[in-house]
């Protein structure tokens, strides 16, 4: 298996994929692992995959848990109660520090990674896909996953359309240190969000503050910006640079939106930014990114194996676009709210109060948070198709028994059986776990396959998921 792209998508995939003993290359443009000091929030659910691969601890030392607050729109308001999450927090976390974590994951599994390797070019027949490379190498293998960001080579070459906005507007975003007292900082803030709301300085301690700066035209560059441009923007906006100097890292990015239109055609797939793009409000491109390889991992281990039943990747795409599609969505709405415009101003306006009902806070949080999820798997209680939070068994947590990537019944009931699945679908028999049904499917990527209490039932749904049975 060939991913191009070691980013958090692609070590993420290599990861899930090595669970399943899949031997994967991870070819990695850049020579060196890119500093990015950009701090990014993880939500819930992408710290509960973390905590259900075991590696939720390395996360919690480097990250600073935050409440799940200001996440739509930056509207300002507390976190609903009771959140429906073992994991109800935002890590906010070193980008370079998220990308580390993940990528010694995929190799302590025996990912291998080869850095300074470019994609340029792919063909697939019958058997496998050659990809091959700026250096004139050829590399063979079964399938090929684009984890290869925003501007996906791979996306490009199988000619995938990638419709939707470009960008209408462009911002500039870094941490860098002010010269000016947090007094005047407020005044002159306040000044600037009257005249555009997407003006922002946040403190981070230590004198340094993410500073975000709209522009008035969309330039489209790649390059970074120079503290001249940011104090150049600043003046204009705010009437002051605030004094910015001693900058940690610079960056720029618009608001195109976009959704490939399909992600997968024979043996190439795609995931993550490779697949989707949109402006970063609320914080989800990486959290998106993670889950889109967390649901294809053992998908294509399965059907790598030989194992999998003849749908099971297909359902990659089937589950994940509408969800991409749903974060595109969330995004828009954000973008509008931000605009300085009376009409989105008055939008705004009527949201932040209506957030003061609970429910409406809980709809917009959960989904940024993307514990809201429902993959559409047929008929069935509410209760499948969606993920199962973290719950104390009997002897631990149920996050603890999933580190190797296994599909989990989960039976209070003691009658139901795994055989002919065991090496795939572990069996937990606890008759206090805390679920009100009698027993429950869990797939590897934590959701909810099947309930009930009938043999033969709960069989056909481990076919559908797990593929047929042997004799162990
Ligand atoms: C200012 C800003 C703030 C953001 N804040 C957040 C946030 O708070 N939370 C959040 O979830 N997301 C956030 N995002 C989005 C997030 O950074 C991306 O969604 C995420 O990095 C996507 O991960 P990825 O692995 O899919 O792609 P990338 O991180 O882009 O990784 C792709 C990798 O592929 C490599 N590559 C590219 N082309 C090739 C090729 N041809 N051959 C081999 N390798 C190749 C690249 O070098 C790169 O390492 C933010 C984005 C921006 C711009």
């Amino acid at each position: 298996m060939i991913i191009a792209g070691g980013g958090p998508t692609g070590a993420m995939l290599a990861a899930e994929l090595r669970l399943h003993g899949v031997r994967v290359l991870v070819l990695e443009k850049e020579p060196e692992p890119t500093p990015h000091f950009r701090i990014l929030s993880l939500h819930i659910r992408s710290i509960e995959l973390m905590a259900m691969r075991g590696l939720l601890d390395r996360f919690l030392e480097r990250g600073r848990k935050r409440p799940v607050t200001g996440v739509f729109a930056g509207i300002p308001k507390p976190a609903p109660a009771e959140l429906d999450s073992a994991h109800a927090y935002m890590l906010g976390m070193r980008r370079r520090d998220i990308d580390s974590l993940l990528e010694e994951h995929a190799i302590a599994l025996g990912a291998q990674v080869r850095r300074g390797c470019e994609v340029i070019a792919l063909e697939q027949d019958d058997d496998g896909v050659t990809v091959g490379l700026a250096d004139g190498e050829q590399l063979r293998a079964r399938y090929l996953v684009g984890c290869d960001g925003a501007r996906s080579t791979v996306r490009k070459l199988l000619g995938v359309a990638f419709p939707g906005e470009p960008a209408r507007t462009e911002t500039l975003m870094g941490e860098m240190e002010v010269g000016i007292p947090a007094e005047e900082i407020a005044v002159h803030l306040a000044e600037g969000r009257k005249r555009n709301k997407r003006l922002s300085l946040r403190p981070f301690g230590d004198g340094v503050y993410s500073v975000v700066v709209p522009l008035p035209d969309v330039t489209d560059r790649a390059e970074p910006p120079t503290l001249e441009d940011f104090r150049e923007h600043l003046r204009i906006v705010a009437g002051t640079d605030f004094g910015v100097h001693s900058p940690r890292w610079m960056s720029r990015f618009g608001d195109a939106t976009r959704l490939a239109e399909r992600y997968r055609v024979g043996r190439v797939l795609l995931a993550g930014d490779a697949a989707h793009i949109h402006p970063p409000a609320g914080g989800q491109g990486l959290n998106l990114g993670v889950q889109d390889a967390f649901n294809l991992g053992w998908k294509l281990a399965a059907q790598v194996s030989g194992r999998a039943p003849a749908t099971l990747l297909d359902t990659y795409q089937a589950e994940r676009h509408p969800v991409a599609e749903d974060v595109l969505e969330n995004t828009r709405v954000q973008m509008e709210l931000l605009s300085p415009e009376p009409g989105p101003q008055a939008v705004h306006r009527l949201l932040t109060a209506l957030m003061d009902i609970d429910e409406v806070n809980r709809r917009l949080v959960e989904q940024i948070a993307a514990i809201d999820i429902r993959y559409d798997f047929g008929e069935g209680p509410d209760l499948v198709g969606r993920r199962l939070r973290d719950i104390e068994l009997k002897d631990g947590p149920l996050y603890e028994h999933t580190h190797r990537g296994r599909g989990l019944l989960l039976d209070r009931t003691g009658r139901l059986r795994n055989d002919g699945w065991s090496d795939r679908v572990d069996l937990i028999t606890d008759s206090t776990a805390a679920i009100d049904v009698p027993a429950l499917l869990l797939r590897p990527d934590g959701h909810i396959a099947w309930i009930g209490e009938d043999q033969q039932d709960l069989e056909t749904r481990l076919a559908r998921w797990f593929g047929e049975p042997v004799a162990l």
